[in-house]
């Protein structure tokens, strides 16, 4: 039977290539973190490069404190617990981590999954029926989105962060038991904040629930790097928060919900990734009460990343740059050629800056744009040098404080 599957799979991973969209895997040789060699496809510079498209936010993947949490875990706790939960998964650190990530959100009770992927997959479908409605917005990650496909609630879509089409999704679906608008925190492409304070005004004038996947901001954003409710003065407002491990809490895996009580009780009960699956490890849980405790005590890293982020935004302005503006670390450089984010990626890498050009169908048609992202882990003298980089690449391309009809006029869309 495969001879015919196979053939169609060959034609189809050909025509992905056509399509210029095949994702080739770079193989780092060194921990994550601001300098990096790379092995593969093509070798970095012998001085390696400067990475500036991890999660890393805070620099933590490998911070010493966290290295060293991890590596005490195994002593006390061992290396896997070979169950889920509810047979014989939990731990007292499992249970620890969770009280400390409600105490950091101010949250009623947390529930742990082995990634945010799964807590989003797992969210919807205990709580929400075939009476219910889910009102998602469009840019929504896809983790979200398959989360709603579990689930029998109806969904309704409005265009992404504008509030007049979410407030005629919410006069449409007035009809069902329960409403949840669902939202990501920060939207990843282009590093927009949702409008939080407006989401919960309507969601209260409207009696919706409201349900906010805060992975790129949690530690990151607000003042004190609670994310995107404390940014938007929400804070305790929203009924369910979803989060990662994975990305600014120190890179490894695992996620979490958390939010209210008997929610995040019933999903212990009924959300099928958290009943089915292992339990975090303890490796990962002691990292992260470590990280925990640092985030809490100190508004240090997330302090350096904001000002790391506000040089890099300053500088790349001046230097002539269309930049998306913002507040957030991930800053979208628009290009709106494919080839062009391309092509500059390339030579970027060839000057020791490591980024990532994105094109369509990741972004809309013609918005092509280099994604960097900002660490704790950089210092000014690493975002100096990228923005040298670009300012040297980007005259290369004569790009340098033309505006967008410029560059499409140039090098099309
Ligand atoms: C990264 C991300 C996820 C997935 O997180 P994992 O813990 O890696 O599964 C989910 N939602 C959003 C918005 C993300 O950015």
């Amino acid at each position: 039977m495969y001879g015919k599957m196979k053939d169609d799979l060959q034609r189809e991973l050909a025509s992905i290539r056509e399509a210029g969209l095949y994702k080739e895997e770079r193989y780092i040789l060194t921990p994550q973190a601001a300098d990096i060699r790379v092995e593969y496809p093509e070798g970095s510079p012998p001085e390696g490069v400067v990475n500036f498209c991890a999660n890393n936010y805070l620099g933590l993947s490998s911070h010493p404190k966290v290295i060293e949490a991890a590596r005490n875990a195994l002593e006390t706790h061992g290396y896997g617990m070979s169950s889920v939960r509810f047979i014989c998964g939990t731990q007292d650190i499992h249970r620890e981590l969770e009280a400390k990530i409600s105490d950091f959100f101010k949250t009623e009770d947390t529930i742990l999954y082995a990634a945010c992927f799964d807590a989003n997959g797992g969210v919807f479908e205990p709580l929400f029926g075939k009476d219910d409605a889910i009102i998602t917005d469009a840019l929504n990650h896809a983790s979200i989105i398959d989360g709603i496909r579990l689930c029998k609630a109806s969904r309704s879509i409005y265009k992404t962060n504008d509030m007049t089409d979410l407030e005629a999704k919410l006069k449409e679906t007035q009809g069902a038991r329960y409403r949840v608008i669902a939202t990501d925190g920060a939207f990843s492409m282009d590093g927009t904040i949702a409008q939080l304070d407006k989401i919960v005004a309507l969601a209260e004038k409207y009696n919706a629930l409201t349900m906010v996947d805060d992975a790129h901001c949690t530690g990151v954003i607000g003042k004190t790097g609670r994310g995107a409710t404390e940014y938007c003065g929400v804070m305790g407002q929203v009924d369910i928060i979803t989060s990662t491990l994975g990305k600014a809490l120190g890179g490894a895996s695992g996620g979490f919900t958390t939010g209210r009580k008997e929610i995040v009780e019933l999903l212990r009960q009924r959300s099928r990734p958290y009943l089915f699956s292992n339990t975090v490890s303890s490796i990962v849980v002691k990292a992260s009460i470590a990280v925990m405790d640092m985030l809490t005590s100190s508004t240090e890293l997330r302090d350096k990343v904001e000002a790391n982020t506000k040089r890099f935004r300053k500088g790349m302005t001046e230097a002539g740059f269309g930049i998306k503006p913002g507040d957030h670390p991930i800053v979208p450089i628009m290009l709106y050629n494919a080839k062009l984010s391309q092509d500059i990626a390339r030579d970027m890498y060839a000057e020791g800056i490591y980024v990532i050009g994105f094109y369509h169908p990741v972004v809309g048609k013609g918005l092509s744009r280099i994604r960097v992202q900002l660490s704790a882990g950089h210092e000014f003298s690493h975002v100096d040098k990228a923005v040298a980089a670009f300012a040297k690449v980007g005259k290369k391309y004569d790009i340098l404080g033309k505006t967008k009809e410029e560059i499409i006029a140039k090098y099309g869309e």
